[in-house]
């Protein structure tokens, strides 16, 4: 079956991971719902470019920490498209910084953007995909849910939860032609992991050169970055028929490093 006229809706597809899977969705004739931070006119240059494939794209600026904008967000996809087919629950932030001096602050919002935002916008969804006799929700995850690093302890929380609300959705409308599956991939050179590279440094006392060749891709056998249309294409696949009876687990994207 093709995806084509089918909506996705994409959280925190502004930048990076996010932004590769809406760009490879609207590829394959699928409209689309962009939502995260950003400044105007690049989002609005964003919407361009998703429409020269002849869909219809939108933005929704709702932030992940509030469940209010969350579910106008949702309402706003199925007054514009009818329903939201495929649900990609991808917002999400790091900090990186030794227990003792982890910022409550910092935890609280991890919690919200990377764990309970999938909570908040999958009961949205979820009457109009039943109604509609199909669904996809993939839950960008991270090999940081499967294993930890020292330093990460929210991200590693939220992210392992992931997994747990992702077996969760999958049994519940397991019977209804919806998958719930999550994606962990290795390290992708993101803003989100440019970022952490000067923090990670700082806290484990060693050089952002270190940090790149001995943490991120030590980790990463193939000692190659993951992609973002690697992960785009993953998504796709998930999609598609041949994936109707992937559902309710993990799949690793992440150069071998879950496996050491
Ligand atoms: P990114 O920083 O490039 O993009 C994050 C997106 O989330 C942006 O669009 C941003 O505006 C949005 N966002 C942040 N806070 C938000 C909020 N409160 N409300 C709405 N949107 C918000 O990051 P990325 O690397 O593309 O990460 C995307 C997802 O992939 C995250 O869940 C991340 O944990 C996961 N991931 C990333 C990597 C990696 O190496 N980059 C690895 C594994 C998993």
């Amino acid at each position: 079956m093709s995806l084509k006229g089918k909506t996705a809706l994409i959280t925190g597809s502004t930048s990076g991971i996010g932004l590769g899977i809406a760009k490879g969705f609207a590829a394959q004739g699928v409209n689309i719902v962009i939502n995260g931070f950003g400044k105007e006119d690049a989002i609005e240059k964003e919407l361009k470019e998703l429409e020269a494939n002849g869909i219809k794209a939108i933005y929704n600026g709702a932030d992940m920490t509030k469940p209010d904008e969350i579910a106008a967000m949702v309402k706003q996809a199925e007054d514009t498209f009818g329903a939201v087919d495929i649900l990609v629950n991808n917002a999400g932030i790091q900090h990186v910084s030794p227990i003792e001096d982890f910022p409550p602050e910092k935890w609280d919002a991890i919690m919200a953007i990377n764990l309970s935002s999938s909570f908040h916008t999958t009961r949205n969804v979820i009457t109009k995909m039943r109604e509609q006799g199909w669904g996809r929700i993939i839950n960008m995850c991270s090999a940081h849910g499967l294993v930890a690093s020292p330093y990460k302890s929210a991200y590693v929380a939220a992210k392992h939860g992931i997994l747990g609300f992702t077996k969760t959705i999958a049994l519940e409308v397991a019977q209804e032609n919806i998958t719930c599956n999550a994606i962990c991939p290795g390290y992708v050179r993101t803003p989100l992991v440019e970022n952490q590279i000067a923090d990670t440094a700082k806290a484990r006392g060693i050089t952002e050169e270190e940090v790149i060749n001995d943490v991120m891709l030590k980790a990463q056998w193939t000692k190659k970055f993951v992609t973002v249309e690697q992960i785009s294409g993953l998504a796709l696949f998930l999609c598609s028929d041949t994936a109707e009876n992937i559902t309710g687990t993990d799949i690793t994207i992440d150069g071998g490093w879950t496996a050491a």
